[in-house]
């Protein structure tokens, strides 16, 4: 195909910047997504969420969502000419008069998920995330007014906040929106706006006859449905190019039911080892020198039941750590209760696999504590968290998961959930006596503000902020700002980031801890003044 020839890729996969950028590491992501426009935009654009590297307008890189659609059409016969993961950057030289979908993966559109919503009320500003989707939307706006063929569809894991509030949907220019894992409904989108193909279906010469087939629709262009919701997909694709931060997924789903959760009522599924040791060599062989491999509770792979299968976990760490070239092996989510039941000598075995041949001191992974009063969390749908111990543990088992993890070699980084429906003094109060606790220890420990994901409950705001809720933040970030830095530069360390800009990354880092030192300080005497 010549380039006087070519009319735009017919499907197009995207992401805001904030999801389709170059980080090096899970931590330098989720840093990413932690900043508000009081960070520079320039210093976001070229250090904090640097451009994804491009071959022509595709994207070499993309968050994990994008790559499993993008199989998922590949595999239902949709040829490399009509299916494309393209950054927000690219997206003009992209897009022609034969496009007829982009859809958009966005992890928190309208800034209203729990860690955006946290970070603007502390650190001034708006959060990037939904201030770069509506960037997108606005340049796809202004493209759609010469080439109107083509339909936006909104989808990723932050689509419920566009649900809730359609208006801003409308604003914003999505046609539809797409809720759940969406493999499966990709393709029956795909079909529904690529015309069937004359006889010789999407293979070798599937360029002509879809160049042919979309030639004849271009004034004809079929509705999509309403709502299309995804759900639960039977067979999940394997990628077929690295994804952002070398993530590949390790067990899907969770369904142990807390209120606050997107995930809550998807009963867990692992793949198998064989397909996640594929992705893996398909993110090293693509130049990727640290893999994520992620899941809700990694320690409860291979589980059939309540039973964990610490053989199997192992047993998948081994595989993965067998790739050659591969550096750092980063895990993101384990739940309390299955530290407490994994044993302590196979989780010390775990840790030094995930770190064998590379200097990698601060190995972390999240454990969602949310509240440390065991009977708040349990109002809020939490016991599946807690079970099968008795709620009135809950304190106590947190501690030890800690103290386990950190005695295994790992640094957990701990969440909390501060305003929980129902929460009482007494709750912050063995909350705060939790995070005192841990004031010594080697770990991190993140507040966020409650965010409710259906409508009819209220989100947590800097006013309801009680001198608690403060003591409780301050306390956490004092542990934070002890180890973030040492945690950051050896993370980059581990995935191999060059030395120059660690040490510049860690300046940058350092001033904006100055920075969020002066305005918690500053917000805490105001809310005391105003209690
Ligand atoms: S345990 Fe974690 S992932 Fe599972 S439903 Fe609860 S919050 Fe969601």
């Amino acid at each position: 195909m010549t380039q006087t020839d070519f009319a735009g890729i017919p499907i197009i996969l995207t992401a805001d910047r904030i999801l389709l950028a170059d980080y090096p590491t899970l931590l330098d992501g989720m840093t990413a997504a932690s900043q508000t426009s009081g960070t520079p935009a320039w210093l976001m654009r070229r250090f904090v969420s640097p451009p994804a590297p491009v071959d022509g307008f595709r994207a070499r890189k993309a968050p994990l969502g994008l790559r499993l659609l993008e199989a998922a059409l590949r595999e239902a016969g949709f040829s490399a000419a009509e299916v494309a993961v393209v950054p927000p950057e690219e997206l003009r030289k992209a897009i022609g008069e034969r496009t007829r979908l982009v859809a958009i993966s966005s992890g928190d559109p309208l800034g209203l998920g729990m860690n955006d919503s946290t970070m603007s009320a502390i650190a001034d500003g708006l959060p990037y995330a939904p201030l770069w989707l509506a960037e997108m939307c606005a340049q796809l706006r202004e493209i759609k007014k010469g080439l109107p063929n083509f339909k936006i569809i909104l989808g990723g894991p932050g689509v419920w906040q566009v649900e809730q509030n359609p208006a801003a949907g409308r604003q914003l220019g999505i046609d539809d929106l797409c809720c759940g894992y969406a493999e499966e409904k990709i393709v029956a989108l795909a079909r529904a706006v690529l015309p069937p193909l004359p006889r010789g279906g999407r293979g070798g010469e599937a360029l002509t006859n879809a160049k042919a087939a979309l030639d004849s629709s271009e004034e004809n262009l079929p509705p999509l449905p309403p709502l299309v919701k995804g759900g639960r997909n039977n067979i999940i694709p394997s990628i077929l190019a690295p994804t952002n931060m070398g993530v590949v997924e390790v067990s899907r789903g969770c369904g142990l039911g807390c209120s606050f959760c997107t995930i809550r009522a998807q009963p867990m599924i692992h793949l198998p080892v064989e397909k996640i040791v594929r992705d893996v060599e398909v993110n090293v062989g693509g130049g990727a020198t640290s893999v994520c491999l992620i899941s809700e509770d990694f320690l409860r792979y291979g589980a059939e039941n309540v039973e964990l299968a610490p053989a199997r976990v192992l047993e998948l760490a081994r595989a993965v750590r067998r790739t050659k070239g591969l550096r750092l092996i980063q895990l993101d989510h384990v739940n309390i209760s299955s530290v407490v039941r994994f044993p302590a000598a196979e989780l010390k075995v775990l840790h030094d696999l995930l770190v064998a041949g590379v200097t990698h001191d601060y190995l972390w992974m999240n454990l969602g504590v949310e509240s440390a009063s065991g009977a708040l969390l349990a109002k809020n749908g939490g016991l599946g968290k807690i079970l099968p111990h008795p709620v009135e543990n809950w304190e106590r088992l947190c501690s030890e998961a800690v103290d386990k993890l950190i005695a295994a070699g790992f640094t957990p980084m701990v969440s909390l959930v501060l305003g929980l429906p129902g929460e009482k003094e007494d709750d912050l109060r063995q909350t705060l006596r939790f995070v005192q606790a841990q004031r010594a220890k080697r770990l991190t420990i993140f507040p966020l503000f409650y965010a409710p994901i259906n409508s009819s409950a209220k989100a947590f705001q800097f006013d309801d902020m009680t001198p608690l809720h403060w003591e409780i933040f301050r306390l956490a970030y004092a542990i934070n700002f002890k180890w973030m830095p040492a945690m950051f530069w050896d993370n980059q360390r581990g995935a191999g980031v060059p030395w120059l800009k660690r040490v510049l990354i860690q300046g940058a880092g350092w001033l904006r801890m100055q920075d969020w030192r002066w305005r918690m300080w500053k917000r805490a005497r105001l809310s005391e003044k105003t209690c």
